[in-house]
């Protein structure tokens, strides 16, 4: 899977952070780093929830 952010839309609230923090890091710059953009299998489930918990709609997954 490939994890895209759209940083334009993102408002670095962290909690896709909260969801998933082995791929997603908001930083004291308060900017979202992404760790890993191409995050192993066993870490979909909760991609997802970092997707589904986005207010922003910044977060898209393919594959
Ligand atoms: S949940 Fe969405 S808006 Fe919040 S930091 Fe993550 S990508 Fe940005």
């Amino acid at each position: 899977m490939r994890v895209i952010i759209d940083l334009n839309r993102c408002e670095s609230n962290a909690l896709c952070m909260d969801a998933c923090p082995e791929v997603f890091e908001v930083r004291g710059d308060d900017r979202l780093h992404l760790l890993n953009e191409s995050p192993a299998e066993h870490l979909r489930e909760r991609v997802e929830q970092a997707v589904r918990a986005c207010p922003k709609q910044a977060i898209r997954v393919d594959g």
